[in-house]
C-alpha cells in the first residue's frame, strides 16, 4: 500500500497537470469508487468547478475546489493519472473529464475511493499529524510515546496519531532509531524518542526524492516506478546481514504485520 513518499509523490506529478483545469464530467465506472457522497450529489457539486490546488494529507490525494475538497484513497493497488483519453486499459475504476485531459483512477482490486468534502476541518480532523510538518516536533512525539503504553509499532501506524506512516517507514525508522518494534511507548527514553523523530523525517525526506518504494503495485506517471527499494536497510531483509552490525534481520509480527528488525541494534 502507498505510504507517505508515494502519495506524496503522485501528488508531485499530478499538480502541474490539473492545477487551473476545470472539471467537465464525472464517471464511476466501479459503482463504489465514491466513498462517502452519493453519485448525483458529487456530479452537482463537482462539475464546472476549477482545480484549485493539490495536496497530500495523511495517505490522500486532495483536489482542492473553491466549494469543497476531493481526497482520493489510492489502497492497495489505485493508479491516478493524466491521460488525453480515456485509456482502454482495464480496471478503470472512475474518470474525471477536465479542461484538456482526463485524469484516470485505475484499480485492480478496487479497494480505492473518492471522497468529497465541504469542509477542510471535517476532513482534517480524522487524521493524526503530519510528520513532514510544522506539529511534528521532538517534544511532541516525546509526550505521544510516554503518554501512552503502547507497543511502538502499532502506535506509530495509528493514523490518528501520526498520519502516513506504513509498514515499510516504520520499520527503517525504528531499525535507524535502534528501538525494538515490540518495546512499549512509554519506555522509550528521551535519547531514543529524539534519534527517532529525527529518522522519521529523514528517512520519509529520502523516499520522496527517490520518488517512494515500489514492491509491486505502486507507479507515477505512465508507469515508473519508485526506486526508494535499493534504499531500505531493513525492510524486507529477512536473514540478510545488519547493514550496521552484521547480526542476522529477523523477521515477527508486530501489530499484525510483517515487521523486519535487527535483535543486536534494536534490543528491547
Ligand atoms: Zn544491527
Amino acid at each position: 500500500m502507498p505510504e507517505l513518499p508515494e502519495v506524496e509523490t503522485v501528488v508531485r506529478h499530478l499538480k502541474p497537470d490539473l492545477v487551473g483545469q476545470k472539471i467537465l464530467s464525472f464517471q464511476s465506472i466501479w459503482p463504489k469508487v465514491l466513498g462517502n457522497v452519493h453519485k448525483k450529489y458529487f456530479n452537482d457539486v463537482i462539475v464546472g468547478r476549477n482545480i484549485l490546488d493539490v495536496n497530500r494529507r495523511a495517505k490522500f490525494i486532495v483536489l482542492h475546489l473553491d466549494n469543497g475538497f476531493i481526497p482520493i484513497h489510492l489502497r492497495m493497488t489505485g493508479r491516478l493519472y493524466t491521460n488525453d483519453n480515456i485509456p482502454t486499459a482495464k480496471h478503470i475504476s472512475a474518470v474525471f473529464r477536465l479542461s484538456d485531459k482526463m485524469l484516470i483512477f485505475q484499480d485492480t482490486r478496487k479497494f480505492g475511493r473518492v471522497y468529497w468534502y465541504d469542509q477542510w476541518a471535517e476532513f482534517d480532523q480524522k487524521h493524526g499529524v503530519e510528520p513532514l510538518g510544522e506539529l511534528f516536533t521532538k517534544n511532541w512525539l516525546q509526550q505521544s510515546l510516554q503518554g501512552r503504553k503502547r507497543q511502538v509499532k502499532a502506535l506509530l501506524l495509528d493514523q490518528h496519531i501520526i498520519a502516513g506512516l506504513g509498514n515499510i517507514y516504520v520499520d527503517e525508522a525504528l531499525w535507524s532509531a535502534r528501538i525494538h518494534p515490540l518495546i512499549s511507548s512509554n519506555n522509550i527514553s528521551s535519547v531514543k524518542s529524539n534519534r527517532l523523530h529525527e529518522s522519521i523525517k529523514v528517512i520519509l525526506e529520502q523516499a520522496i526524492a527517490y520518488n517512494g518504494t515500489t514492491f509491486i503495485n505502486f507507479t507515477f506517471q505512465d508507469g515508473v516506478p519508485g526506486s526508494y527499494r535499493n534504499q531500505l536497510q531493513v525492510f524486507d531483509r529477512k536473514g540478510l546481514p545488519c547493514k550496521r552490525c552484521e547480526t542476522v534481520i529477523k523477521k515477527i509480527k508486530a501489530a499484525g504485520r510483517g515487521t523486519y528488525f535487527c535483535p543486536r541494534c534494536q534490543k528491547i
